[in-house]
């Protein structure tokens, strides 16, 4: 008989408001075990919100989970025994020092005292806190707290491990520390959700990528499956004067057929392409009306490219943001 593994994660219309705001408004999910699932959204798109209803923090309000088939509400407990969160641990207390801490987790997680000294060791060393170790945990850094929290989890190594956006704000090495220690974790065994507003990261790490928006899943897939939605190539334009932009979309819309995303503020278009020959073509079409390019140049579609084709605003744009872009627009 073959068995199917069953998902990591299944949601399936899962809502969260908070009074009239509808934080999380119908998201499906499907986590494949043993992979690295990204989960990509601009600030307040609801992926904390998300996961911490996955995580058994925030009880649902509409919609249901299940990890490994288990209901995130119905068997909570249970669900909590196979999932690690960063960002919970690492600061039992904030007076002792990394190893201390490291070796309260261990202990708590039912490892000997003389295995969570070991562990503390390995895993401060693996993350370059060796020199940081008898320091009080009040005297880190906010990237050394990070390497601390994702050590913290490694304790255990739950098959579930959720990252909230696990390299915000840390240095180059550190994040390729990271990536590498995210890498690992999956080839032994675990699964990874992961949130982060850098697409080069889910683009690198993640097997495959919800993009999130407003509460709703806008768009998923491998990294390669959301290029290829975009086109085969995109056209970035800058408009010498920004009082054209509404002509150049209108002549845009006649050529190709699609609505470039604009950025009234820098009079940028993005216009994603099924065939980069009708470029040419676009560009004779902009000079006949009379419309003076200040920049412009064609690239393979990126994730930055998918984002704002998706969601009409860049990765790095708040809400609010986005909201006073479409106003502008
Ligand atoms: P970020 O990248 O900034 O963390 P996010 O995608 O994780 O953003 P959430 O933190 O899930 O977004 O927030 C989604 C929306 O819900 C936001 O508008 C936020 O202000 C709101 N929100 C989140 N938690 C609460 C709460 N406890 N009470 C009221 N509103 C909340």
């Amino acid at each position: 008989m073959t068995t199917t593994a069953v998902p990591a994660i299944e949601a399936d219309g899962l809502v969260k408001t908070f009074g009239a705001l509808r934080a999380v408004d119908g998201v499906d999910l499907v986590v494949p075990q043993g992979s690295v699932y990204g989960v990509l959204g601009p600030n307040g798109a609801g992926k904390t919100t998300t996961i911490s209803m996955l995580a058994t923090l925030l009880r649902p309000d509409g919609g249901a989970a299940r990890v490994f088939g288990h209901d995130v509400v119905a068997a909570a407990p249970t669900v909590r025994g196979l999932i690690g969160v960063t960002g919970q641990y690492a600061s039992v207390d904030e007076t002792l020092s990394a190893t201390e801490n490291l070796v309260v987790f261990g202990r708590l997680l039912g490892l000997s005292a003389r295995q969570a000294k070991a562990k503390s060791v390995e895993l401060l060393e693996r993350f370059s806190l060796t020199e940081a170790a008898k320091r009080p945990l009040k005297q880190f850094s906010g990237g050394m707290r990070r390497r601390l929290d994702l050590a913290a989890s490694l304790i255990a190594q739950p098959p579930l491990i959720f990252l909230d956006e696990p390299t915000t704000g840390l240095d180059p090495r550190t994040r390729a520390q990271m990536w590498d220690t995210i890498r690992e974790l999956v080839q032994t065994g675990s699964t990874v959700l992961l949130t982060t507003q850098y697409l080069d990261e889910a683009d690198q790490l993640a097997d495959r990528i919800a993009v999130i928006d407003r509460g709703r899943v806008v768009a998923e897939g491998t990294a390669d499956d959301l290029k290829a939605s975009v086109g085969t190539a995109s056209l970035q334009l800058r408009l010498a004067d920004p009082a054209d932009l509404p002509v150049a979309e209108a002549r845009i819309r006649a050529r190709v057929g699609v609505q470039p995303v604009a950025s009234a503020e820098r009079a940028w278009l993005t216009v994603p392409l099924q065939d980069p020959d009708r470029v040419t073509d676009l560009l004779v079409d902009l000079r006949d009306a009379g419309i003076r390019l200040a920049e412009f140049g064609v690239q393979k579609p990126t994730l930055d490219e998918v984002f704002l084709t998706i969601t009409g605003h860049g990765a790095d744009t708040t809400a609010a943001e986005a909201e006073k872009d479409e106003v502008l627009a």
